[in-house]
């Protein structure tokens, strides 16, 4: 019986405008009061449900999230606290905002900024100062996989994280195990395969903190969709999704969300 309450999260990443937020949050959260009022789950869902927008767009979100279940988050926060760091954001200006969450260390990010894990703890320290719970990404490449370096890499990433933390801060992070190849690809990880490394990251965890690592919601993340979401987030210590190319589309997001109120 799991206790951790699932959370479903999109990652829209660079992508969206007014007209088509306004559009896909709009179906979304008739299709959640629509299944939460099903005569299944009574009015309330029994999953957390955010979106992880363009920094662009965080007004417009939050006024039309702000009165719902759907949380709002960013997809990157500057490891500054303010001064002259031309086109960065904040994590107290994400606050302003009333962000939830905030994504750091996404491969994207780590790719293609050549972000270090250094960098990544430090964003996840800006955010929990300003009150708002890091998304931690970890995954390994392909090529890490396929040499056996998976769990050296994602502990790697980790533990960067959980050493620049508080303790008592700990048990507010969530981690998304996102392997790099299984991103935007359509390959998943397999249950059996995505739980291995699951248990492995809540391991590392319990090396800081032993109760901190039964709350940590760990998401996966990698080609998430409607039709994996179930049996992905029916193992132990899978607690959610951390969803990209799905979160785009109302339906498909919609799949998911269903998926984790089973
Ligand atoms: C992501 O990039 O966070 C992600 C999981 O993307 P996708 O679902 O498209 O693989």
């Amino acid at each position: 019986m799991k206790y951790r309450r699932p959370l479903i999260a999109g990652n829209w990443k660079m992508n969206g405008s007014l007209a088509m937020n306004a559009e896909l949050l709009s179906e979304l959260q008739s299709g959640i009061q629509h299944a939460a009022y099903s005569a299944k789950l009574n009015g309330q869902l029994s999953c957390d449900v955010a979106v992880c927008v363009p920094a662009a767009y965080l007004s417009q979100v939050q006024s039309i999230l702000h009165n719902s279940s759907v949380k709002w988050g960013a997809q990157d926060v500057s490891s500054q606290v303010n001064g002259a760091y031309t086109g960065e954001i904040s994590s107290s200006m994400l606050k302003d905002f009333s962000c939830f969450y905030g994504i750091v260390g996404h491969s994207e990010r780590r790719v293609y900024h050549a972000e270090s894990d250094e960098l990544v703890a430090h964003k996840a320290q800006r955010l929990i100062e300003a009150g708002i719970v890091p998304i931690v990404c970890v995954g390994e490449t392909l090529q890490e996989r396929k040499a056996g370096l998976t769990e050296q890499v994602v502990a790697r990433q980790l533990t960067a994280v959980l050493t620049a933390l508080d303790k008592k801060a700990l048990a507010n992070i969530v981690v998304a195990y996102e392997p790099v190849w299984a991103i935007g690809t359509g390959m998943t990880a397999t249950p059996a395969m995505a739980q291995q490394v699951h248990a492995f990251l809540r391991s590392q965890i319990a090396l800081f903190d032993i109760e901190a690592a039964e709350q940590v919601q760990i998401l996966y993340g990698g080609s998430m969709k409607p039709d994996n979401a179930a049996s992905l987030l029916a193992m132990q210590d899978i607690d959610g999704g951390l969803i990209g190319g799905a979160a785009l589309k109302a339906i498909d997001f919609l799949g998911i969300i269903a998926a984790a109120n089973l």
